[in-house]
């Protein structure tokens, strides 16, 4: 009777349940748990932001549905900042489209354009929605590798004739989660005349835009002749201003590919609260001093565990943006029994990379969102049992 539908069943398995309950376990016995898993920034939110929802919220006006897709002027902020950030001038009005937090717009938008049959072309690893919301949408999923000797980065040229002529759909992820690699204009040039020639929609996600270090400031897809005719973007204020829990976000880019996934979303949710769209405002537009501070925290942090692993004679490069670390098992031992055993001897959690795929496996992610004096603890608990 409760059996569940094929589309649930067909997810794949989520593999960091083991690691998720083990370290639930090891928290219940009161052990020290310094987690290093989780990709959730530790920083509050800004004061000024949060002072502008206390106001909003009490205007009775922010209490009612927000059914418009976005305020104009949520639209509008939006527009301003990719056109000073990237200098793309976009449409608000119809090449902008605010959302729950991207996450639900990634895992949506196929639902809007793929058919069973279809393939969607997604990188492995990746960040699970790209997956999941394909085949929730019924379509397959084509794995594309992001090997290592490839910087990461997908060859394009490598996937089979007869899987881009079924493909509707390609993802691209840079600065990348998890694998903290970084894309250059021409790979972009390079997607855009592949995209273009095969007739498939590119999606970028640009969820890491702003975490960056060295001076080293990453590009929008946007910005390349011809991408906005057949792509999209993906951005979030979750990383850039610490407002994970908030739930905003955007789509923006092709003028069809926006008015569909509108149309989807207008049967499925009913705007984002007013009052977060009135302090997302004042994020986009108040003072941006606190990217560079966080970026300023997460880079001493990188520096602190890639000289701290390094020590313990772990190979290991230092990212150049995202707040991860990600690094082959220094034993080459599989990923799993690696991040278990650094839970079971070290009270340290860490993610392992076979839990974004297999492509993935031999891989361990660690993420840079605890405090410097953590870190070093860490490092100085795998000292003992390595
Ligand atoms: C964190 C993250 C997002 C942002 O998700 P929100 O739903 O906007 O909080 C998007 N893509 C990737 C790869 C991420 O890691």
């Amino acid at each position: 009777m409760f059996k569940l539908s094929k589309r649930l069943q067909n997810l794949p398995p989520y593999l960091f349940l083991e690691i998720d309950k083990a370290k639930r376990k090891a928290r219940q016995e009161g052990r020290d748990i310094i987690d290093l898993g989780v990709g959730d920034p530790d920083q509050p939110t800004p004061s000024h932001i949060i002072e502008k929802l206390c106001q909003a919220a009490h205007e009775p006006a922010t209490h009612r549905y927000a059914l418009e897709q976005g305020m104009p002027a949520l639209r509008q902020a939006i527009a301003g900042w990719y056109e000073s950030r990237f200098q793309v001038r976009l449409d608000p009005e119809s090449e902008i489209l605010p959302l729950l937090g991207s996450k639900e717009g990634i895992a949506h938008f196929p639902l809007a354009f793929l058919n069973s049959g279809d393939y969607a072309l997604v990188p492995e690893p990746c960040y699970p929605p790209y997956k999941s919301g394909s085949i929730l949408a019924g379509a397959r999923v084509y794995p594309v590798p992001l090997l290592e000797s490839n910087a990461f980065l997908p060859d394009l040229k490598k996937i089979p004739g007869r899987i881009c002529r079924k493909a509707k759909l390609l993802y691209i992820n840079y600065p990348n989660n998890p694998t903290a690699s970084t894309a250059e204009k021409g790979f972009y040039e390079d997607v855009v005349d592949f995209a273009t020639k095969n007739k498939i929609i590119v999606i970028s996600d640009l969820a890491y835009s702003e975490i960056a270090y060295d001076g080293y400031r990453p590009g929008s897809f946007l910005e390349i002749e011809g991408a906005r005719d057949i792509g999209i973007e993906f951005h979030s204020l979750s990383k850039t201003y610490d407002m994970t829990g908030w739930r905003i976000g955007w789509a923006c880019g092709q003028p069809k590919l926006i008015s569909a996934l509108a149309k989807l979303k207008s049967n499925i949710d009913s705007g984002i609260f007013s009052a977060v769209q009135l302090a997302g405002i004042t994020a986009l537009e108040g003072p941006q001093g606190h990217i560079q501070d966080i970026c300023q925290l997460y880079q001493e942090r990188r520096d602190l565990l890639i000289s701290g692993l390094t020590s313990l004679g772990w190979q290991v490069n230092s990212p150049r943006a995202t707040f991860y670390v990600w690094l082959r098992t220094p034993d080459r031992s599989d990923s799993l029994k690696f991040s278990r055993l650094l839970l079971e001897k070290a009270d340290v959690v860490v993610t392992p990379g076979v839990g974004f795929g297999r492509y993935a496996e031999g891989y361990i992610r660690i993420a840079l969102t605890v405090s410097k004096e953590r870190i070093q603890e860490a490092v100085e608990r795998l000292k003992r049992i390595i």
